[in-house]
């Protein structure tokens, strides 16, 4: 089979045909390859390049897949219709002509992170130290006149603006991107062609299989029915609670933790959830489901908040892929939000138009509440206080400066103020994890705390000569 030069049929990348063939510069050596079939990879396909060393690492609508393998793929008897590079000037973004300052790099996921922070050093682009970034990907500063020749290499997915957030949080948290049976949709392609309207609209209902277990149940279901209506409120698709799970254009709210049923099993607190596009390209029932991470401390209000994950979980359930644009609800790493941007209305538009007014439909669409958040469990139980002093103290955390973060090592250093109205005795620190101990100072205080991988709530305590007191929490991941 000849190697094709561009994209043909319907793969859905966000450059335009137009640009992708003038490309002037392509990799010397092609290990990453994107391959178009004349239907959708079924499961037999997908086996069958494994069993030919051909490593799937992405599904590109329609009907693509972008996998590696060390030499030229023997793709015979596959239903392959072409396969070829991707062209370099199909990994720049759009949004970079806007963008002003900083480069999220994306690598193929197969590129290890030392090497790809090394590739892009070759070009003179300068990796930050981020905590939460996906190990393929690099943020980076460098020259614009150098992406063309850093989007050659082989090894380069996809270039788009920084994160917004970058500079004045230093966390992140990756959504691992809308799922389809046949592997994460890239972030270089467009959304899906989503769901088909029927009698010009696209109604879908809603289950909650399962609930978060350490949120309030009811609280939970609110934020993503929250979710759903800020969708709703700019596009023309309308989400009802139903009765049953396991049929058509349903999705089915599941919050489990580990393994679930799927390929996707959830192995750390930072994957917060996950979504199956619509079907076409996902079968029924599971097209549209959205799997939270139970193992994740769900907020509302709050870090990590349930409302602003399922606000961009919804959008992947209608068939909307990451945006390049760093404010954007649908941007591949989550943000606090507390409703959708111009640029998630246009892709929701894009596909579905805008509502039909609520008198039309009959059906007015309810205004969202404001959610009021909701403080963390308190996993030590207060001491009574004993004698006539009954104000219990209250402690600040002033380092680190969130109430949640990402770690690397093996422990971290918390530290901050206490006060009360008689006398700070003693602060002490215990963690979810098992460990306790005390801090050194009272009114100005420090705590060594060990974590485990995994997510550590750490529980800061400060008592009075009277036994009263008060507490904060901060919960740091250990990646
Ligand atoms: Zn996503
Ligand atoms: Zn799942």
């Amino acid at each position: 089979m000849a190697i094709s030069a561009s994209a043909s049929g319907n793969i859905h990348l966000k450059v335009p045909e137009t640009a992708r063939t003038k490309a002037g510069r392509e990799p010397r050596a092609v290990h990453h390859w994107l391959l178009q079939f004349a239907a959708f990879p079924d499961a037999g396909t997908r086996a069958e390049l494994e069993h030919r060393r051909i490593h799937v690492l992405a599904y590109v609508p329609e009907n693509g897949l972008m996998a590696a393998s060390d030499g030229p793929p023997e793709l015979r008897g596959l239903g392959v219709v072409w396969f070829g590079a991707l062209a370099s000037s199909a990994k720049l973004s759009p949004e970079l002509a806007r963008a002003s300052g900083g480069y999220l790099i994306l690598f193929h996921p197969d590129i290890d992170g030392e090497a790809a922070r090394g590739i892009a050093g070759e070009y003179g682009f300068r990796p930050q130290e981020v905590d939460g970034l996906q190990p393929w990907h690099v943020l980076a500063d460098g020259a614009p006149e150098r992406l063309a020749d850093l989007a050659a290499r082989d090894e380069v997915a996809y270039v788009l603006p920084a994160p917004s957030a970058l500079y004045t949080h230093r966390r992140l948290i990756a959504c691992n991107g809308p799922i389809t049976v046949a592997g994460p949709v890239a972030d270089y392609a467009m959304a899906s062609t989503g769901w088909t309207a029927q009698n010009g609209s696209v109604a879908l209902s809603y289950v909650f299989e399962t609930l978060p277990g350490k949120l309030d149940q009811n609280a939970a279901r609110v934020a993503v029915e929250q979710a759903f209506a800020e969708w709703a409120k700019f596009g023309n698709v309308t989400f009802t609670a139903g009765q049953q799970a396991n049929i058509a254009r349903n999705i089915e709210i599941v919050f489990a933790s580990g393994a679930h049923g799927d390929s996707y099993a959830f192995t750390s607190p930072n994957q917060l959830a996950h979504t199956f596009y619509p079907a076409p390209p996902n079968s029924e029932p599971v097209a549209g489901d959205m799997h939270f991470n139970d193992g994740v401390n769900w907020n509302l209000g709050s870090d990590i908040d349930l409302f602003s994950v399922a606000l961009h979980e919804t959008g992947h359930a209608l068939g909307l892929a990451h945006s390049d644009n760093p404010k954007a609800v649908m941007y591949p790493y989550y943000k606090m939000a507390s409703g959708l941007t111009e640029d998630d209305i246009a892709g929701i538009q894009a596909l579905y138009g805008a509502p039909k007014s609520p008198a039309a439909a009959g059906n007015p669409v309810s205004p969202i509440t404001p959610v009021n958040p909701v403080a963390p469990v308190n996993p030590v139980q207060p001491v009574q206080p004993a004698g006539g002093d009954r104000s219990a103290p209250s402690v600040t955390i002033v380092s680190p400066s969130l109430t949640m973060i990402s770690a690397y090592g093996p422990g971290i250093t918390i530290s901050g103020t206490a006060s009360d109205n008689v006398g700070v005795a003693r602060v002490e620190w215990s963690t979810s994890t098992g460990s306790a101990g005390a801090a050194s100072g009272t009114a100005a205080w420090s705590a060594q705390v060990p974590l485990l991988v995994g997510t550590n709530v750490v529980t800061i305590r400060a008592y009075d000569a009277a036994g009263n007191s008060g507490w904060r929490a901060i919960t740091v991941v250990r990646n």
